[in-house]
């Protein structure tokens, strides 16, 4: 399809992003050329503005406005504890539990050797510095339950573990609401391995 360069260039910007193919780009700019001119600026500005006045945590690496992050800011939180996730979206998971007060730490991806991700690459050396640092007694793993998150944590662990500070993985299992017949043997078999007592 021929469209206008200005057309083009908002579809070649709306591909950009994940999960959009040139089918949702077209209808995304298209979208777009039909809104009000106002509401187009407001939502530029707010790109834009993301962009600009987001940046990363110095302390735990979040998504943040502010230097150290609000979590890391909070000294009401329990010191003893810090919480190791992938990314910024799963310390926003782990917030919306209400479970957990201690620190976080993200890593902003997981080691990956067949994608050349290695420990370096991700914020590994920034969380052993911490542990240095912080007066921490419990390192909580929450990687993803897949081969990168697992080889993940095992590596953490193997690097931790010396040092004393206790280091756990978060347990898998099956999702509330599911049925166990529907469950694959992965899952089940984690499911059955972090087995606990009632
Ligand atoms: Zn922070």
């Amino acid at each position: 399809m021929f469209y206008p360069e200005p057309v083009s260039k908002l579809i070649e910007g709306f591909m950009k992003l994940p999960g959009i193919g040139p089918k949702t780009a077209s209808r995304l700019a298209f979208h777009v050329l039909s809104m009000k001119e106002d509401d187009v600026l407001d939502l530029a500005k707010a790109l834009v503005n993301a962009k600009r006045q987001l940046h990363y945590c110095s302390v735990c690496n979040n998504i943040t406005d502010l230097d150290p992050c609000q979590i890391c800011r909070d000294k009401s939180r329990d010191g003893s504890i810090i919480c190791v996730v992938q990314e910024p979206k799963d310390l926003v998971a782990m917030e919306r539990t209400r479970e957990f007060s201690g620190y976080y730490h993200v890593l902003h991806g997981a080691i990956s050797p067949m994608d050349g991700i290695g420990p370096e690459d991700i914020h590994i050396p920034g969380l052993l510095k911490r542990l240095g640092d912080e007066q921490v007694k419990e390192l909580i793993l929450a990687t993803n339950p897949n081969i990168e998150g697992e080889a993940t944590a095992m590596y953490i662990s193997r690097l931790v573990k010396p040092t004393g500070i206790r280091v756990t993985r978060i347990a898998h299992g099956l999702p509330v609401g599911g049925d166990l017949e529907y469950a694959d043997e992965v899952t089940l078999t984690k499911a059955l391995e972090g087995r606990r007592e009632l």
